[in-house]
């Protein structure tokens, strides 16, 4: 009898390794494997990970000798056949390995490895549980000490495999795992109010009515809560108080007289039991809208919707999204910032109800953990979330929506995969044979070219919705102001006007004050000397409300100097206008007016942005100072007046997508003004009011600055016409970095030629103590080597990682980058 052939599997581990590692299946769990389950696995000396199936094979690897796998983590798989095909695409395109996809996929919960962090969740009642003995060591040790990780614990357990002990206790809720533990994580609950059993039955119930005679406030609330119970489903503590008018304290002798108890009922942190309650009725434009989207499905793959500001897109995903549905499928809908565009979570929340959730990366990794089950269940059904939204596990993928394609923060630049989320929704779709749909009031040019050559269809929204006209847009002359002398602080005449007459009509105000270039920085009046990071090549910018200078790009921070650290002088100046220098100077020139500002720092906590936005939705405000947030997804009902502090600067930024960036930017801004029956004023404050960018914004001419752009592109080899992979060479010595490009910029010579440039430093070139190198590879469009070329690209990295000197220089790809 031949001996039964050994099984093994290549796994996926949470590492960036180039290839992928085999493990010997012990003969008991032959049976388990299967492509997509998670196994856990010792990698190294004494490191254990949960890593993933990829395949199966029945030979053992050459160069080494494969370890047993130590156990099978769960009994389904986690990683679907389209996941796994969505995974291998993502490595291939943008060049990097399966581990980098797997971290950026997988809620950390479910990468559990020897350094993750395990507490007790104090929240758990631990006397209530069944635990098995090991369980109970384990919980034991963690009493004791706060906080250990997996290694310490396997010492503890003496049992090398303890992910099933883990996994048990987490699904018990008896513990934590390290990134929750930042998190202050807590499940949440409401208490609810029951009768004790020994009144479920009428006769004791009309006795007990009897005995509470003299006691009316306590007889309340025994009738409210009997007629909460009509409705059948658990009454929550406050809901009985609100309803009987009884006090908190008359409800604590209802329970301690045993007639009520009181429990905890876990709410579901995915689901806020949110009801449909939303119904709308389309205008003609969206209804021609919806029609000439389906007739372009029937014969294309992807559907660009270009609707100008406020023309109800929303109402046309949403219609589109009830169709999928109901034929049992799912819909994701990615918007570029969720954070930022709750206004439309909530729009489409309301009208889904339990069927929609919101994938969040504000989430505790917990909220993360369940949504992923009820997607891969498909109790889900409307998925919406940000580019990461796209790893999630679909049961049964029918449409992709993508919001504000145009936008950069779909792509993700560090760390690897340095994907854009736009682009690989395309892909989903195809692996998933669904559509997808693009939507934009200003298309990225890619998508609008490919729209152009009929890849994608183009459906056009020119109207805006509900008696919203287009709003008035007028520049101001900076230049021509401070010439006359007619600026206050950074306003012109025409600005401070438009906003004083707003405020005294009780209108609100937005001003959109651009975050690059504008950060305030200090200077020296005398040498012009300004504080620099000590890590990076950059200068530090000023925070007033720490009264610090800080560094944007590693955290670095120090203390304002007193004096200038060249010349001695302590004439230091601040230069640059941020968002809190307008709000300064607006509380200055308006006293009676409130100011509030949305920017990042304004918006550090949880909940910061949504609390803006609220109180500014109600009016708390009369002026909203921003940064681009304020540009997505935000409607307000008194907008008048929209301000641009300063377009300058996004019209001189040196990048071939700054001029179709400023025309995005403008215009979405503007889109903020102008209310139901009332025309908005959007004032454009330029130094320059007759660049033909400014005055594409101005007359919105989209086609023209399209055309324009474009035709200058060809000639220089940008896309659309061409793709760029950005190679990225770092180290901390300047020479090493330039050397090591070199080298590979000669590797590279030999196939591309002309094709690469560089290597060049960037505009910041040094960043973290490291120095950077950049190249630019031009590949044609439509050229049929891509892979091949990205494969070659690879080996040439590789082979130049091999030189001795250039072993520790770090050298990765950025393929399509922003
Ligand atoms: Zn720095
Ligand atoms: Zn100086």
């Amino acid at each position: 009898m031949s001996e039964p052939l050994a099984t093994f599997v290549h796994v996926i581990l949470p590492l960036s390794l180039p290839k992928l590692y085999t493990y010997r299946v012990p003969q008991e769990l032959t049976k388990q494997v299967l492509p997509g389950k998670r196994v856990a696995v010792q990698f190294g000396k004494r490191k254990i990970y949960a890593a993933i199936i990829h395949s199966i094979s029945d030979k053992p690897p050459k160069e080494y000798e494969a370890k047993y796998l130590l156990d099978i983590l769960d009994e389904d798989i986690l990683v679907t056949p389209q996941l796994m095909k969505f995974w291998e695409w993502m490595a291939t395109y943008y060049m990097c390995s399966l581990g980098d996809i797997m971290n950026a996929a997988l809620p950390a919960s479910f990468r559990l490895e020897s350094t993750t962090q395990i507490q007790l969740n104090a929240d758990c009642d631990l006397a209530a549980l069944e635990l098995s003995d090991k369980e109970y060591l384990i919980i034991e040790a963690l009493t004791v000490q706060d906080e250990l990780n997996m290694e310490q614990l396997i010492e503890i357990v003496q049992q090398k495999n303890i992910f099933p002990l883990l996994k048990s206790l987490y699904v018990k809720e008896a513990i934590l795992l390290s990134e929750e533990l930042k998190e202050t994580y807590k499940p949440k609950t409401v208490s609810c109010i029951k009768l004790t059993s020994t009144y479920e039955q009428e006769t004791a119930l009309e006795e007990l009515f009897k005995q509470l005679e003299k006691q009316p406030k306590q007889t309340d609330a025994l009738l409210a809560y009997l007629h909460l119970q009509q409705q059948g489903k658990d009454i929550e503590k406050s809901e009985l108080i609100k309803k009987s008018g009884v006090s908190e304290s008359s409800l604590k002798t209802l329970v301690k007289n045993s007639v009520f108890e009181e429990y905890k009922l876990r709410v579901d942190r995915v689901n806020n039991n949110l009801n449909i309650s939303e119904t709308f009725s389309l205008n003609e434009f969206q209804e021609k809208a919806i029609e000439e989207t389906k007739i372009h499905l029937k014969s294309k793959d992807v559907v660009l919707i270009h609707g100008v500001t406020s023309s109800g897109k929303t109402h046309v995903y949403v219609k589109l999204i009830e169709e999928i549905i109901a034929q049992g499928k799912q819909v994701l809908f990615l918007l570029p910032e969720i954070a930022l565009t709750s206004q439309i979570v909530a729009r489409v929340q309301k009208y889904f109800g339990n069927k929609a959730a919101a994938f969040h990366s504000k989430y505790s990794q917990n909220e993360r953990f369940e949504l992923w089950h009820k997607i891969k269940s498909g109790e889900v059904q409307v998925i919406i979330g940000a580019r990461s939204a796209v790893f999630l596990p679909f049961n049964q993928l029918g449409l992709i929506i993508v919001d504000e394609e145009h936008e950069s923060s779909y792509k993700q630049n560090d760390p690897a995969p340095r994907y854009n989320a736009r682009d690989a929704s395309i892909m989903l779709g195809h692996i998933w044979k669904c559509k997808t749909i693009l939507g934009s009031a200003t298309p990225s040019f890619e998508s609008y070219y490919n729209a152009k050559i009929e890849r994608y269809g183009l459906v056009n929204m020119k109207q805006r919705f509900g008696e919203i006209d287009m709003p008035e847009m007028i520049t101001a002359n900076i230049a021509e102001e401070t010439r006359v002398k007619t600026m206050k602080g950074h306003f012109t005449s025409v600005l401070f006007n438009e906003i004083e007459r707003a405020v005294n009509n009780h209108e609100q105000v937005i001003l959109f004050q651009n975050r690059r270039g504008y950060a305030p920085m200090l200077e020296c009046q005398n040498c012009h000397w300004m504080p620099k990071c000590t890590n990076c090549d950059i200068h530090l910018t000023y925070h007033k409300y720490i009264n610090s200078l800080k560094c944007h790009y590693c955290g670095y921070s120090q203390k304002v100097p007193q004096s200038c650290h060249a010349c001695g002088s302590h004439l230091l100046n601040l230069k640059g206008l941020g968002t809190e220098k307008v709000e300064d100077e607006l509380n200055i020139y308006f006293p009676n007016a409130r100011v509030a500002r949305l920017d990042l720092e304004a918006t550090k906590t949880k909940h910061g942005h949504e609390q803006i936005i609220k109180s500014f939705e109600k009016h708390e405000a009369d002026i909203l100072v921003g940064t681009q947030m304020i540009s997505k997804g935000l409607d307000f009902e008194k907008v008048s007046i929209v301000g641009i502090i300063n377009a300058d600067q996004l019209l001189f930024f040196p990048d071939f997508r700054a001029h179709e960036r400023a025309f995005q930017l403008l215009t979405q801004v503007s889109g903020r003004a102008g209310r139901k029956n009332k025309k908005g004023k959007v004032i454009v404050q330029t130094s320059v009011p007759n660049h033909h960018v400014i005055q594409e914004v101005i007359h919105q001419r989209y086609e023209h600055i399209y055309a324009n752009e474009t035709e200058e592109r060809k000639s220089y080899q940008y896309p659309p016409f061409y793709r760029l992979i950005k190679i990225i060479v770092k180290h901390k010595d300047y020479k090493v970095a330039q050397d090591a490009a070199q080298h590979l910029r000669d590797l590279l010579y030999k196939r591309l030629g002309e094709h690469i440039i560089g290597p060049e430093s960037p505009y910041v070139s040094r960043i973290r103590n490291q120095y950077i190198k950049e190249m630019l590879i031009k590949v044609e469009r439509n050229a049929t080597y891509l892979n091949d070329l990205k494969k070659f690209i690879r080996e040439q990295v590789f082979s130049t990682q091999t030189v001795t000197e250039f072993k520790r220089v770090i050298i990765f790809a950025d393929v399509d980058p922003m």
